[in-house]
């Protein structure tokens, strides 16, 4: 697909962004569409647009149509089809109701759009509006207005930077963010939403970008493995620069009907990411977006899931599950019903291997737990 490419090229992440696929056309052989298929996926991705990394690209499996990353690239008809898609909202959440790129929906946290780009366009991204603006970086006016709005909401005390995909930004403009972010008083936390590890896993292995991330810290990175094909010894060596320069990385997981919905997927997962040493921080239940409501299953199979990997990874593996409310509500956890019984301070809990154990808190009558 890639004709030959030198090692040293494919390890450059500006090679990588220069060789993005945006054509979805030139995908089709890849992939082996058919004629119907090709028609679909280019008219899909009008709408919502398309764009693929060769490293991205060449963790799937053509001849699979069932590959998890087939799935999270390519356009699908069921993005646009009305009857799927009817009860999706293009911004469930409100973002943005500040100022144009700027959503403050918890007093102490801001959320900081910097970037309508991205390295790959995920066809279940919860920001699939912005997809529409077409590819750009947000100006330095746009830029001084969010960090204004910071330096005079005194209670702002985290700053989550997204996009699109922020890392994407040259480096000149994230030192400049960062730089202006570091100088507000009141901000501990700086955390950078991204992909990139996943991506392109390359962008970390820019020197100057690290030292930068470095250089501002505390930062963080919150960062978004669906699959365990998406964990390889690139996203491995990424997350290890960032973790040598003082970044600590979390994850984000979607639950993604056909691609992630299976308890033994997200436990290879989740295993996986611990030994790259990436903690899962969160699996959110698949928002009610226009253009990805056919990516979302039931709460209940969410429940099941982290059922399911109770006892078998240790708790630092198991993410929290979670919704996340529309309307800017906040998130909710979920998690699986473990106390069958309650009465008084006599708890009766789901052990592990599904047995009811009587837990007692605290002094009881001496019949009460006969009774119970
Ligand atoms: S990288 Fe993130 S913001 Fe960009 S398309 Fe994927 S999920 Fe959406």
């Amino acid at each position: 697909m890639f004709g030959r490419v030198k090692p040293e090229e494919w390890k450059d992440y500006k090679w990588q962004l220069r060789n993005r696929i945006r054509d979805p056309l030139k995908i089709a052989d890849y992939f082996n569409l058919s004629k119907e298929e090709r028609e679909w996926v280019l008219r899909v991705s009008k709408i919502y647009t398309f764009g693929v990394t060769p490293y991205y690209l060449s963790l799937s499996d053509p001849r699979d149509p069932e590959d998890p990353i087939r799935k999270q690239i390519l356009p699908s008809p069921e993005e646009i089809d009305p009857h799927i898609q009817r009860y999706g909202e293009e911004n469930p959440f409100n973002e943005e109701r500040e100022i144009k790129g700027l959503t403050h929906r918890y007093r102490d946290r801001v959320l900081m759009v910097v970037t309508t780009a991205c390295a790959t366009y995920c066809r279940h991204c919860m920001r699939k509006r912005i997809f529409k603006e077409g590819e750009r970086a947000f100006t330095k006016e746009e830029i001084d207005r969010m960090i204004e709005y910071i330096e005079s909401h005194k209670d702002i005390r985290d700053v989550l930077i997204s996009g699109g995909d922020p890392l994407i930004l040259d480096n000149e403009r994230i030192e400049y963010i960062l730089k202006r972010l570091r100088s507000i008083k009141h901000v501990d936390i700086i955390r950078f939403g991204t992909r990139l590890p996943v991506l392109l896993p390359q962008r970390f292995y820019d020197k100057q970008l690290l030292k930068i991330l470095e250089k501002y810290g505390p930062v963080w990175v919150n960062t978004h493995f669906n699959h365990p094909k998406e964990v390889t010894e690139e996203s491995e060596e990424a997350v290890f620069n960032l973790l040598k320069h003082g970044v600590p990385v979390n994850n984000q997981t979607v639950l993604l009907k056909g691609i992630n919905d299976d308890g033994n997927i997200m436990l290879e997962l989740f295993r996986k990411l611990l030994r790259i040493r990436v903690k899962p921080q969160y699996l959110f239940h698949c928002d009610p977006v226009k253009g990805v409501m056919h990516f979302r299953t039931t709460i209940d199979k969410g429940l099941e899931i982290i059922d399911f990997l109770r006892g078998k990874i240790s708790g630092m593996g198991i993410p929290t599950y979670a919704v996340d409310l529309p309307g800017g509500k906040g998130k909710v956890p979920l998690l699986p019903k473990y106390a069958e019984k309650i009465e008084g301070n006599i708890y009766s809990f789901k052990g592990i291997d599904g047995s009811e154990v009587v837990y007692i808190v605290g002094e009881v009558k001496k019949d009460a737990v006969a009774e119970f």
